[in-house]
Protein backbone atom coordinates (compact mmCIF):
# COMPACT_ATOMS: atom_id res chain seq x y z
CA UNK A 1 0.00 0.00 0.00
CA UNK A 2 1.66 3.59 -1.17
CA UNK A 3 -1.42 5.58 -1.65
CA UNK A 4 0.47 9.30 -1.32
CA UNK A 5 -2.50 10.49 -0.49
CA UNK A 6 -2.56 8.51 2.76
CA UNK A 7 -2.29 10.43 5.51
CA UNK A 8 -1.47 8.28 8.66
CA UNK A 9 -1.54 9.38 12.14
CA UNK A 10 2.20 8.87 13.08
CA UNK A 11 0.80 8.32 16.88
CA UNK A 12 -2.06 5.62 16.13
CA UNK A 13 -1.37 4.55 13.04
CA UNK A 14 -5.06 5.81 11.53
CA UNK A 15 -6.02 7.42 8.75
CA UNK A 16 -6.35 11.17 9.37
CA UNK A 17 -8.91 12.86 7.82
CA UNK A 18 -7.75 16.52 7.39
CA UNK A 19 -7.16 18.78 4.85
CA UNK A 20 -2.63 18.39 4.26
CA UNK A 21 -2.42 21.83 6.05
CA UNK A 22 -3.73 20.86 9.05
CA UNK A 23 -2.09 17.37 8.81
CA UNK A 24 1.02 18.88 8.68
CA UNK A 25 -0.20 21.53 11.52
CA UNK A 26 -1.00 18.76 14.24
CA UNK A 27 2.58 17.17 13.42
CA UNK A 28 1.16 14.65 11.34
CA UNK A 29 -1.24 12.90 14.10
CA UNK A 30 -5.04 13.30 14.96
CA UNK A 31 -6.06 16.37 16.92
CA UNK A 32 -6.90 13.84 19.82
CA UNK A 33 -3.83 12.45 19.47
CA UNK A 34 -2.03 15.56 19.06
CA UNK A 35 -3.86 16.52 22.40
CA UNK A 36 -2.65 13.48 24.36
CA UNK A 37 0.61 13.57 23.38
CA UNK A 38 1.12 17.01 24.15
CA UNK A 39 -1.79 18.86 25.58
CA UNK A 40 -3.39 16.19 27.77
CA UNK A 41 -0.84 15.66 31.07
CA UNK A 42 0.46 19.73 30.93
CA UNK A 43 -2.02 20.41 33.68
CA UNK A 44 -2.05 17.05 35.60
CA UNK A 45 1.02 14.94 35.06
CA UNK A 46 0.44 11.35 34.72
CA UNK A 47 -3.23 11.80 34.19
CA UNK A 48 -4.93 8.82 31.91
CA UNK A 49 -6.08 9.25 28.87
CA UNK A 50 -9.67 8.26 30.28
CA UNK A 51 -9.50 11.49 32.48
CA UNK A 52 -11.19 14.97 31.44
CA UNK A 53 -8.11 17.01 31.59
CA UNK A 54 -9.98 20.30 31.80
CA UNK A 55 -9.20 21.11 28.58
CA UNK A 56 -12.53 22.44 26.80
CA UNK A 57 -10.74 20.14 23.84
CA UNK A 58 -10.22 17.48 25.94
CA UNK A 59 -11.53 14.54 23.77
CA UNK A 60 -12.28 13.02 26.76
CA UNK A 61 -14.25 15.72 28.25
CA UNK A 62 -18.17 14.99 29.30
ZN1 LIG B 1 -4.11 9.17 15.86
ZN1 LIG C 1 -7.14 16.18 27.70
Amino acid sequence: MSDENDQACQRCGETVELSQDDYELFERIHPECFHYAFEHDLNKPGISVDEDCGDPACPSGA
